[in-house]
């Protein structure tokens, strides 16, 4: 074996350990440094195998590229994450295909041409192509540049049916080294290029964190068969596992809303939906200030917080804690149901009530803190809209029927904070707002915990 090879093993057991430790908020931030010095070991040996290169041109590249990863990285906000996310798995697919690209053209028409070669380059361009396009329209979509709502047009599966034909017949061909290569290669680019955005754009903004956590699979997917390309062990071990665990991470999304991939995919949910404003009127909505909501905190025992995407727009998390902590001074109990796919993207609740150092152990999630409702004084939800809306449960009509949802609607009391009466991600209004235990303390979430706190301070 050569000696490379055992820095690839190292570098990926140093993969694996770093996301064992990432599935947890408090071991998280290791995580990422354990799988970080295993790319820095993968990069060095790399290098270090390829003598004979220019140096400085990969300097200026890490310099460039470690300025602007930084930037990123400081100055993002947790709402904008899914974003930062679908651009660096579009560079992360975009990147797989050139490398790929640049083979096929150092290759082509000379004896190292082979079927295998050929075979992996077409792969290799169209995953990468493919996710690059779809990376970077799931980045507009959600950055609100183009719709978030479904784009479809009339023989939509029919068209991409076609193209994914024709780009497989293309990858066939560029195995077998028929006919005109330079035009097949161009085929397959533009193919793939076209079916990552005409994949994407039928896709409703809900599901758009879903289907980045799949692209994010497709990019290790296109890694790992650049790493075939280049008969590099490292690139193929870190894409295999890039690859899977994006797809485990889709799964996991998909299970949270009860939904299948397929319907994801191919299903165009996030529409207008029909009579979600005139449920509205229908509602008997009762409406608190944070004065009334104080008193009835005072006579509570036991609170559970229920935090979402609404908390993570104010950044409110902080204040949410503040109220947490005085709650629990007044020797009350204080728990936080953490729902798994409240806010935008898998873990968000727990990033930002970590962030505002909330104890782990209060965190509770779905099937933990479900049966904790019953004997619940007050659910006081942040945000939350999808995630604590029962027609889950029982309206089959519902587009989120059959998503596990937390049972605030258990507690004595639920206060609910949001703005205004519009409808969550789903699109649909919340009957829990005109039940008869449900009180309404409209504001913005962080205005209304700090007014909520002055408030219980004053009894
Ligand atoms: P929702 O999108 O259902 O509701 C959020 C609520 O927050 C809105 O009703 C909004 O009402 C309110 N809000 C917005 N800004 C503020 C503010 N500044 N202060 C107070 N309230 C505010 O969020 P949920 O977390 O309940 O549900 C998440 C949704 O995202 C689900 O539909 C889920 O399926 C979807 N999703 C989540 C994924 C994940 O991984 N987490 C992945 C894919 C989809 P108003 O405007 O009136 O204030």
């Amino acid at each position: 074996m050569e000696y490379k090879n055992l820095f690839y093993v190292l570098a990926g057991v140093l993969f694996i350990l770093g996301l064992k430790r990432m599935s947890h908020p408090k071991t998280a931030r290791s995580g990422n440094t354990v799988s970080s010095i295993g790319m820095l070991i993968a990069i060095v040996v790399t290098l270090a195998y390829f003598g004979n290169l220019d140096f400085r041109l990969i300097a200026v590249g890490m310099i460039i590229g470690t300025i602007i990863g930084g930037l990123f990285a400081v100055k993002v906000q947790m709402t904008g994450m899914p974003q930062m996310v679908a651009i660096f798995n579009g560079f992360g697919g975009g990147a797989s295909a050139l490398v790929a690209a640049a083979e096929f053209f150092t290759k082509v028409g000379t004896p190292s041409q082979t079927h295998y070669l050929m075979g992996t380059v077409g792969i290799s361009i169209f995953v990468g192509t493919l996710t690059f396009t779809g990376s970077f329209i799931a980045f507009a979509k959600l950055q609100g540049i183009i719709s978030g709502k479904p784009i479809t047009f009339p023989g939509q599966q029919v068209f991409n049916g076609i193209i994914a034909l024709v780009m497989l017949a293309s990858v066939v061909a560029l195995t077998l080294g028929t006919g005109n290569m330079m035009l097949i290669i161009t085929v397959v680019i533009l193919s793939s290029a076209v079916l990552g955005i005409t994949l994407t754009i039928p896709i409703g903004g809900a599901d758009m964190p879903v289907v980045i956590s799949l692209l994010n699979s497709y990019s290790g997917i296109a890694a790992a068969a650049a790493g075939f390309v280049l008969l590099n062990q490292g690139l193929i071990i870190s894409g295999a596992l890039v690859g899977a665990s994006g797809l485990i991470l889709t799964k996991i999304m998909c299970k949270g809303m009860n939904r299948s991939l397929v319907n994801v995919i191919f299903g165009a949910v996030g529409g207008e939906v029909e009579g979600a404003a005139a449920a509205t009127q229908k509602l008997n909505i009762k409406s608190y200030s944070t004065e009334e909501a104080a008193m009835i905190f005072d006579a509570a025992e036991k609170i559970i917080i229920v935090p979402g995407y609404g908390l993570a727009v104010a950044q409110a998390q902080h204040a949410a804690r503040e109220v947490a902590d005085f709650l629990m001074e007044k020797g009350k109990t204080v728990l936080y149901a953490i729902h798994p796919v409240a806010g935008r993207m898998p873990g968000h609740m727990n990033v930002l009530l970590a962030e505002a150092n909330v104890p782990y152990e209060l965190l509770k999630d779905l099937d933990e803190i479900n049966p904790e409702f019953e004997d619940c004084d007050v659910a006081l939800v942040l945000g939350a809209n999808d995630v604590v809306n029962p027609a889950a449960r029982h309206d089959k009509s519902s587009p989120i029927y059959g998503m596990p949802i937390l049972n605030v609607d258990k507690s004595r009391t639920v206060i609910i904070n949001k703005r205004t009466m519009n409808p969550g991600f789903a699109g649909i209004q919340n009957e829990l707002f005109g039940y008869d235990n449900s009180i309404m303390v409209f504001g913005d979430a962080k205005v209304m915990l700090t007014q909520l706190l002055a408030d219980l301070k004053e009894l």
